[in-house]
């Protein structure tokens, strides 16, 4: 059985309809890869798998119980964690603080704040500073971390290279390399389309609240997806939602 499943998902913000009928399965230990232009619907369909946003028709299923009514901070507790877009730390607070609000959801498991440390080992100075404090980088590692101290079964990550250096986005994604070799299930949003392609099982192109292109990361050109992204792309027959 799949880990997720979402079923024709549609998701408005009032008059706008952001996702629109989007299906898809992931699978325990795959990585997916969602794509697509600004307002696509990305983050949107992230939310709305988090429970951040309630969509008005489809559904969202983990691990074939249906969880699309249920609130978000009861889905960090069936082990569902977001780290949206903007990170969202709490400024005021320390590195370690942060991290322990993720404990809150109660859910058991190996993830401590020792061992998001050694994942990311940029934050280890840093474990008694203010999050107000930190760099880009730092602040992204901090709120990675946050959710896997809550033990996920899925990891939602929502741009987390966004406004950090390369050289920093470098560091973020060997970092996720380790979790991902580790068998973590992971649903990314990103920008850049090699990264996104080679970090990925999977890959699914948005385009305008709809699933463009869905196909295997190895199995897709970069080509395929570009066009997908502009519209250009035919989708593939059986390997995209009706
Ligand atoms: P980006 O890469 O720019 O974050 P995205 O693919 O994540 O884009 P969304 O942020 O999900 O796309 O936006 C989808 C659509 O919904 C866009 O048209 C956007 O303007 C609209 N939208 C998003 N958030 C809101 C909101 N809070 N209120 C109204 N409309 C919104």
């Amino acid at each position: 059985m799949s880990l997720l499943a979402i079923e024709n998902l549609v998701v408005r913000h009032g008059l706008l309809q952001a996702v629109r009928g989007v299906s898809f399965a992931i699978e325990r230990g795959e990585t997916l890869a969602l794509v697509g232009a600004n307002g696509a619907g990305k983050t949107t369909l992230l939310r709305a798998i988090a429970g951040a946003h309630q969509p008005t028709a489809g559904r969202v299923l983990l691990d074939g119980a249906d969880i699309t009514g249920v609130p978000s901070h009861k889905r960090v507790g069936m082990g569902v964690a977001l780290v949206p877009e903007g990170r969202k730390l709490f400024v005021q607070m320390t590195v370690e603080e942060n991290l322990l609000l993720g404990k809150t959801a109660g859910r058991p498991g190996d993830w401590s704040v020792e061992r998001v440390l050694d994942t990311f080992p940029n934050l280890k100075p840093r474990r008694h500073a203010k999050t107000g404090h930190l760099s880009g980088g730092e602040q992204q590692a901090t709120a990675i971390g946050r959710a896997l101290m809550s033990n996920p079964e899925l990891l939602l990550l929502d741009e987390v290279s966004l406004g950090l250096s390369p050289l920093v986005v470098d560091r973020v994604y060997a970092s996720l390399q380790g979790l991902i070799s580790s068998g973590t299930t992971i649903i990314l949003v990103e920008q850049d389309l090699n990264r996104a392609l080679s970090v990925s099982d999977k890959v699914i192109c948005m385009l305008e609240g709809r699933v463009a292109l869905e196909g295997s990361s190895k199995g897709v050109s970069r080509d395929e997806v570009t066009k997908a992204y502009f519209g250009l792309h035919r989708k593939s027959a059986g390997s995209v939602p009706a």
